[in-house]
C-alpha cells in the first residue's frame, strides 16, 4: 500500500510479472472525491500479451490434477486470509463501502471462493456418465475450455472476480481478467500473492483498464473462447455482439430490479430490519438488492411508517466508522445518476419519505466533497414510473400497496429483469406458489442474502444468461466430451 497521501500505481500483471502501461486512469476515493490511484490505461497490446502469456501456460497448469490445483488454491486463500485486514481497507479506500462490509463480507468471501472451489472440483471432476451399449463403452469427461476471460464489476470487487477465477482456474483453464477500472486495487494486491501461493506465471493475468478499451479487446480477441461477464446490461448486450462472430461461450450475470413481496401475515419484527438490509446494503450497491417493496393493502400503514423510522437509522458515516451502515457511492456520476431518479420521481408526483438533509451528516471537513447521500424512500409511485422499472443501483427503494396475490405476482413480474425476490408470509403454501410463479434466479423467504454455494446463482430474462455455482460454474468453464470405445 502507498504511504498516506502518496499516490498508488497500479501495473498490470503478465506472465507472472508486473509491468507499466503507457497511459494511466484516475481512479477515486469516492469518500472524499480525491484521486487514490492511477489504473493502467490497457489496450488491443496488454490483452495480446496476457493473452499469449494465458496461451503458454495452459498446457501445463491443465495437466496438473484437480488435486494440485485444488493445494494451490487452498494456499492462495490462506494467502489472502492472512492479509484481510490490508484488502478491507483498500476494498473499502477504493469503493466506498463501509470498513466493516469490507471486513467481514467482501474479503472474507473473496477467501471463501477459493477454498470452496478448492473442494469442490474435486467432487465435480470425478462425475462422469457411462454406459456399455452397441458393443461400446461410450463415457464423458470434461476438460477446461482454454484461456478464460472474465470481466468483473466494481460493487463486490475481490469477492466477485474471485468468485469467477476461482472455479475457472481450478478447472484447469489459464485466465486474463479485467476488473472494475473504478476498483481495481484489490486485484492488484492479489496477484503479489500469486508467486507465494505457487500459481506458475501466465496462469492468472490481470490487465487493468477501462471497458471500451481493455475489455473489448478481451472480449474480441479470437483465442479467449469463453467470456464470463457480470456487470450491466448494457454492457453484455455489447459483449454479446462482439462475441457473436467467434460463437464464445458467455455466461452474463446482469442487474436486477428485485421486489420483496410482503403479505398481511408477514412477521415484521424481521421483515422490516431485514428489507432495510435488502434495500440499502452496501448503499444498495447489490445486484440482489431490493428496490420494490409491495406491502399488502391492510398492513400498509404499519409497515411503512416502521420501514420509515428505521431507514432514518441506517447511519450514514465515512467508511472507517464503525458505526456507519452506509458509505459512500462509487462515483460522482453514479451519484448524479442516483439523484436524478429521485427527481423523475417526484417531478411525476411521488412522494419522498426520506432522503433529504445530506447537510446534516456532519462529515468532516476533508469528506465533504464526498459522494454521499441518504437512504431514500419514495411512495405513491406508479409500476410504470422509471423508478419502478429501471435498475437504479443506488439507495432507493419504492414502496406500493397491492391487495391480492395473483395481482402482486403479475406486478413484480412486470419488468425487463428477473434476478432475485423475497416473499414474506407465514404461509408455507402462500410461500411456495408465490415463489414458483415469480419470474426470478432466486427467491428468498422470510430471509434475505442466505446463499449456498453448491447451489445455482443467476438471472432469469434481462438479469442475464447462465448460472454460477459449484456444478454450474464447472459446467461453463468447462467442455463435455463423449468417448466412444469400441470393445466388442
Ligand atoms: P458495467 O457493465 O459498467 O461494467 C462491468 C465491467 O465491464 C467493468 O469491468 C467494465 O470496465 C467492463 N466493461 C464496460 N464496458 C465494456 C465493454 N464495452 N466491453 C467489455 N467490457 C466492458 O457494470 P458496473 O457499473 O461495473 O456494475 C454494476 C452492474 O453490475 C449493475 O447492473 C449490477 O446489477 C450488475 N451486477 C450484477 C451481479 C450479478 O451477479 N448478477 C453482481 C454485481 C453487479
Amino acid at each position: 500500500m502507498a504511504a498516506p497521501g502518496k499516490l498508488l500505481m497500479l501495473e498490470n500483471f503478465i506472465d507472472g510479472k508486473f509491468l507499466p502501461c503507457n497511459s494511466y486512469i484516475d481512479s477515486y476515493d469516492p469518500s472524499t472525491g480525491e484521486v487514490y490511484c492511477k489504473v493502467p490505461n490497457s489496450g488491443k497490446e496488454e490483452i495480446e500479451a496476457a493473452v499469449q502469456a494465458a496461451r503458454a501456460a495452459f498446457p501445463g497448469w491443465s495437466s496438473k490434477s484437480p488435486q494440485e490445483r485444488a493445494q494451490v488454491l487452498t494456499r492462495l486463500a490462506d494467502l489472502l486470509e492472512q492479509s484481510l485486514e490490508e484488502l478491507a481497507q483498500a476494498e473499502s479506500k477504493d469503493q466506498g463501502k463501509t470498513l466493516t462490509m469490507a471486513r467481514t463480507v467482501d474479503i472474507p468471501r473473496a477467501v471463501q471462493n477459493f477454498r470452496f472451489f478448492a473442494s469442490s472440483v474435486l467432487h465435480h471432476t470425478t462425475e462422469c456418465t457411462q454406459m456399455d451399449h452397441l458393443g461400446c463403452l461410450h463415457y464423458t469427461v470434461r476438460t477446461p475450455v482454454g484461456i478464460a476471460g472474465l470481466i468483473s464489476p466494481w460493487n463486490l470487487p475481490l469477492y466477485l472476480l474471485t468468485w469467477k477465477m476461482a472455479p475457472a482456474i481450478a478447472a484447469g483453464n489459464t485466465v486474463v481478467a479485467k476488473p472494475s477500472e473504478l476498483t481495481s486495487v484489490t486485484a492488484w494486491m492479489l496477484c503479489k500473492l500469486l508467486d507465494k501461493a505457487g500459481v506458475p506465471p501466465g496462469v492468472i493475468n490481470i490487465v487493468f483498464g477501462a471497458g471500451p478499451r481493455a475489455g473489448e479487446a478481451l472480449v474480441s480477441h479470437p483465442e479467449v473462447p469463453l467470456i464470463s461477464f457480470t456487470g450491466s446490461q448494457p454492457t453484455a448486450e455489447r459483449i454479446t455482439q462482439l462475441s457473436a462472430p467467434h460463437c464464445k461461450k458467455l455466461s452474463l450475470e446482469l442487474g436486477g430490479k428485485n421486489p420483496a413481496i410482503i403479505f398481511e401475515d408477514a412477521n415484521l419484527e424481521e421483515c422490516v430490519p431485514t428489507t432495510i438490509r435488502s434495500s440499502f446494503a452496501n448503499q444498495g450497491e447489490i445486484c440482489l438488492c431490493t428496490s420494490r417493496i409491495f406491502v399488502q393493502k391492510s398492513i400498509y400503514s404499519e409497515f411503512l411508517k416502521k420501514f420509515v423510522e428505521a431507514t432514518r437509522k441506517w447511519k450514514v458515516g465515512i467508511p472507517s466508522d464503525p458505526s456507519a451502515c452506509m458509505g459512500a457511492l462509487i462515483s460522482k456520476e453514479h451519484l448524479e445518476k442516483v439523484r436524478g431518479y429521485i427527481k423523475r420521481a417526484h417531478a411525476e408526483g411521488a412522494h419522498i419519505l426520506c432522503g433529504e438533509g445530506i447537510d446534516n451528516l456532519n462529515l468532516p471537513a476533508r469528506n465533504q466533497a464526498g459522494y454521499f447521500m441518504l437512504p431514500t424512500v419514495i411512495t405513491d409511485i406508479k409500476d410504470e414510473s422509471c423508478c419502478m422499472k429501471e435498475e437504479i443501483f443506488g439507495p432507493v427503494t419504492c414502496v406500493v400497496p397491492f391487495e391480492s396475490e395473483e395481482e402482486v405476482i403479475r406486478r413484480a413480474n412486470g419488468v425487463k429483469y428477473g434476478l432475485a425476490a423475497t416473499v414474506w408470509s407465514s404461509n408455507v403454501g402462500r410461500i411456495h406458489r408465490v415463489a414458483k410463479k415469480l419470474q426470478s434466479g432466486l427467491v428468498w423467504t422470510n430471509c434475505w442474502l442466505i446463499r449456498e454455494l453448491n447451489l445455482p446463482f443467476g438471472g432469469m430474462k434481462s438479469s442475464g444468461i447462465g448460472r454460477e455455482g459449484a456444478k454450474d460454474s464447472h459446467d461453463f468453464f468447462t467442455e463435455i466430451k463423449t468417448i466412444t470405445v469400441k470393445h466388442e
